[in-house]
C-alpha cells in the first residue's frame, strides 16, 4: 500500500495538507526530516503514516505526558497499535508495554525524553528494529524559545548508542530561524530534507476589540457563542478566578486553569474542558500547551499578553481542526501596565533579555492599536510575505474614520492642567467633564471650579462626547488615569499638543460587515438540524468509550457528514477523517441518524 493508501485507510483523509506530503516522503526513502508547520498545520500525519509503513518501530519523542496519552488513545481509536510509556503508568502497566515492545506489538512508542535514559529502556531499544525517531515540539532542545527542555538535548546519545542509526525527524511550530538551527544542530540531523510551510491559519478569524466595560463585553460574547467551546486568556491568577467566578454566576459552564491550583484540581478542570463537561476554560498561559482539543471554537483573551509569539501561540489552539474559529483580543491602555508589571516580575533578570521584552511588548501593543490587517501584522512578524489585506479579519472588516479633535483635545488637556494647578491635586473623568461642560454641579463649586478660564469651554458638547475624547487621550497616553483613584494628570506627550505642535486624529471603528463566512463552508451549507443529531450520537459514543468526543468524529468530520449524507457504509467511507476502523466501529449508527432523517425530510 503506499502513502495515500495508508493516509486514506487509517486516517480518512483523500489528500495531504500542505508539507505533509514531501516529509512523509523524505522519511521513507531514508532520509533525515524537519518539519516546521503551525498548530494544526497536521505535524502528526507526517510521522504517522511512515510509521505504519517502515517496517520497525516508531519512537515519538513527546514533551507532555498528557499529550502522549491523547495521541495514542487516537491512534488506537483509528485501529493504530501504539503505545506510550511515562511515569503515569503502574509498574505492572509499563511492564505489559515492554513485553509487548519486545514481541514487536507495536508501530508506534511515545516517550518522554527523560526515557531515553533510563537503561531498561535503552537495553529494550537495543534488541528491537527501531525504523523512526519522531521528535515533536522539537523546540523544546532550543534554550533560545520558552519551552526549553534538558532532556532533549540528550537524544543524540540515545541515538548514538542504538546498533543501527534510525531515521531521525523533527517538528516544530515555532518559526524562528536561530530555534530552527538549533534543532538541526543539536538532533545531528543528517543533510534532512527540511520543509517550512507558513504561518498563516486561514480559519482564524482575527480581532481586537476596545471595550468600554470587558466584562460586560466578554459575557455577550460568550453567550452568543454558547454551542461552541472556548478558551478565555487571563494575564493573572486573580483574573482567572475572577473571570470564572462572574462567568458561572451568569450561568455558564466554566472551570479555571492556572499555577496556582492543586495538580489534582488542574487535572480535573481540564478533563472537564477536554471532555466537553465544561465549555469555557478561564486560564493563564500555563493552560494550553500539550492540550490536544481540536474543536475549540473560540481563544478570547481578556487581557493582551506579552507578546506577538505568545499571543500566536494562545489564539492558535483556536480551530485546529480546521474549522472556522475566532480570536479576539480584549484590549485596554490598562493591560500595558499588567504586561510590563508581568516583564518586571519575570524571571528575565538580565538587562538584555529585558530590553527584548520591552522590544516585543511594543509590537503585541502595536498590533492591539493597528487599523491595519491583523493576519498581515502576524505573518509579517514572523517574516512570512502576505498579501496585506486578508479580508477575513476585524480591521478588515472595519471601516476606520478620523476625525480631528486638537482643539478639543487642547481644552481638556488645559483644563486638567488648571484644575491640578488650584487645587494641587487630580480629580476624575466626572468633574473634569462637569468643569468642561460648565456644570452647577455642588462640588463643582465647592471647589471654586467655576473660578477656571476652562470652566464651560465645551458647553456645546454632549457629556458622553467629552468622556470618549478623554479616554481616546488616556488611550493613546497623553493623559494618565491614576489606577488606584482615577485622578487625571497629564503624561509627556501632552505639551506637543497643547503647544500646537501636534495634531490629535480619533480614530474610530465602523464595523460595516459582518465577519465573512469562510467559502468553503458557506459552500457547504451542512443541514443544521442534521449536523446537530450526528453531534448527539457523537457525545452519546464518546461517553460509553470514555474519550473526548472529538477523538471520535472531529468537528470537520461531523460537517462533511452532514453535508454529504452518506446512507451506505460504503458511503460513509467517503467522508473525510473517516478511516477504515472507524467506519466499521460507529458507521451504522451514523448512518441509521442519517437514514432517519433522510426519511423524515422527503
Ligand atoms: P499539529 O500537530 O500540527 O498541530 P495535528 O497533527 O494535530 O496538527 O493535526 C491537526 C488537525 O488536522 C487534526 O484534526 C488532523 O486530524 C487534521 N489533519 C491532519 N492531516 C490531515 C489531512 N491530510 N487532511 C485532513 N485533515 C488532516
Ligand atoms: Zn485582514
Amino acid at each position: 500500500m503506499d502513502c495515500y493508501g495508508v493516509l486514506s485507510k487509517y486516517f480518512g483523509y483523500k489528500h495531504f495538507k500542505n508539507g505533509q506530503e514531501p516529509l512523509v516522503e523524505a522519511i521513507l526513502s531514508g532520509r533525515d526530516a524537519l518539519g516546521v508547520m503551525p498548530t494544526g498545520g497536521g505535524k502528526s500525519i507526517c510521522y504517522q503514516v511512515p510509521a505504519l509503513m517502515l517496517p520497525g518501530l516508531t519512537i515519538v519523542i513527546s514533551p507532555l505526558i498528557s499529550l502522549m496519552k491523547d495521541q495514542v488513545m487516537q491512534l488506537c481509536e483509528n485501529g493504530i497499535p501504539a503505545a506510550y510509556l511515562n511515569s503515569s503508568l503502574s509498574v505492572e502497566q509499563s511492564r505489559k508495554v515492554y513485553r509487548n515492545l519486545v514481541a514487536d506489538k507495536y508501530k508506534l512508542l511515545y516517550v518522554a525524553p527523560e526515557r531515553l535514559e533510563m537503561p531498561e529502556f535503552i537495553e529494550t531499544c537495543m534488541n528491537i528494529d527501531i525504523s523512526l525517531v519522531a521528535v515533536d515540539e522539537a523546540h523544546c532542545i532550543s534554550e533560545w524559545g520558552n519551552d526549553f527542555r534538558p532532556g532533549y538535548l540528550r537524544i543524540s546519545d540515545f541515538l548514538n548508542v542504538l546498533p543501527k542509526r534510525p531515521v531521525v525527524a523533527a517538528f516544530t511550530a515555532t518559526a524562528t530561524e536561530k530555534v530552527r538551527r538549533d534543532i538541526k544542530e543539536k538532533l545531528q540531523l543528517q543533510k534532512p530534507h527540511s520543509v517550512v510551510t507558513g504561518f498563516d491559519r486561514p480559519n482564524l478569524y482575527f480581532k481586537v476589540e476596545v471595550p468600554k466595560n470587558k466584562k460586560r463585553t466578554l459575557l455577550e460574547m460568550i453567550s452568543e457563542r454558547k454551542d461552541k467551546c472556548g478558551i478565555i486568556y487571563c494575564q493573572s491568577r486573580k483574573n482567572v478566578e475572577k473571570i470564572c467566578e462572574l462567568l458561572q454566576d451568569n450561568g455558564f459552564d466554566a472551570t479555571r486553569y492556572h499555577a496556582g491550583l492543586t495538580p489534582e484540581e488542574r487535572q480535573e478542570n481540564q478533563d472537564d474542558f477536554i471532555y466537553d463537561r465544561k465549555t469555557v476554560m478561564v486560564a493563564t498561559n500555563a493552560f494550553g500547551m500539550g492540550i490536544n482539543k481540536s474543536n475549540v471554537g473560540y481563544v478570547i483573551h481578556y487581557n493582551m499578553p506579552t507578546s506577538i509569539e505568545s499571543y500566536y501561540q494562545e489564539a492558535g489552539r483556536a480551530g485546529r481542526d480546521g474549522s472556522d474559529a475566532e480570536c479576539i483580543l480584549l484590549y485596554s491602555p490598562s493591560d500595558i501596565i499588567l504586561a510590563k508589571l508581568l516583564i518586571e516580575s519575570g524571571e528575565n533578570a538580565d538587562v538584555d533579555t529585558r530590553k527584548q521584552d520591552y522590544i516585543r511588548l511594543e509590537k503585541m501593543i502595536a498590533y492591539c492599536k493597528s487599523t491595519k490587517c491583523l493576519r498581515g501584522i502576524l505573518l509579517d512578524y514572523f517574516g512570512q510575505v502576505n498579501i496585506g489585506n486578508c479580508g477575513n479579519c476585524g480591521n478588515c472588516h472595519t471601516v476606520f474614520e478620523g476625525r480631528d479633535i486638537t482643539v478639543e483635545a487642547q481644552k481638556i488637556l488645559s483644563c486638567i492642567k488648571r484644575i491640578e494647578n488650584k487645587l494641587g491635586y487630580n480629580v476624575g473623568l466626572v468633574l473634569v467633564v462637569r468643569t468642561l461642560m460648565g456644570s452647577r454641579e455642588k462640588r463643582v463649586l465647592e471647589l471654586g471650579l467655576d473660578t477656571l478660564s476652562t470652566y464651560g469651554i465645551m458647553s456645546d458638547y454632549g457629556k458622553s462626547d467629552i468622556g470618549d475624547i478623554i479616554t481616546y487621550l488616556i488611550d493613546n497616553a497623553y493623559i494618565n488615569k491614576d489606577e488606584k483613584f482615577g485622578g487625571l494628570s497629564l503624561m509627556a506627550e501632552a505639551d506637543k499638543v497643547l503647544f500646537g505642535r501636534e495634531t490629535v486624529m480619533m480614530v474610530s471603528r465602523k464595523v460595516t460587515k459582518a465577519p465573512k463566512a469562510k467559502k468553503s463552508v458557506s459552500e457547504l451549507s451542512p443541514d443544521e438540524i442534521l449536523y446537530d443529531r450526528l453531534r448527539k450520537l457523537r457525545s452519546g459514543i464518546a461517553k460509553e468509550q470514555g474519550v473526548p468526543a472529538f477523538m471520535i468524529f472531529s468537528n470537520t468530520t461531523l460537517t462533511d457528514m452532514a453535508k454529504k449524507k452518506p446512507t451506505t457504509l460504503d458511503g460513509f467511507l467517503d467522508v473525510s477523517g473517516v478511516g477504515n476502523v472507524k467506519a466499521s466501529r460507529y458507521g451504522e449508527r451514523f448512518v441509521k441518524v442519517i437514514r432517519a432523517y433522510m426519511s423524515e425530510k422527503y
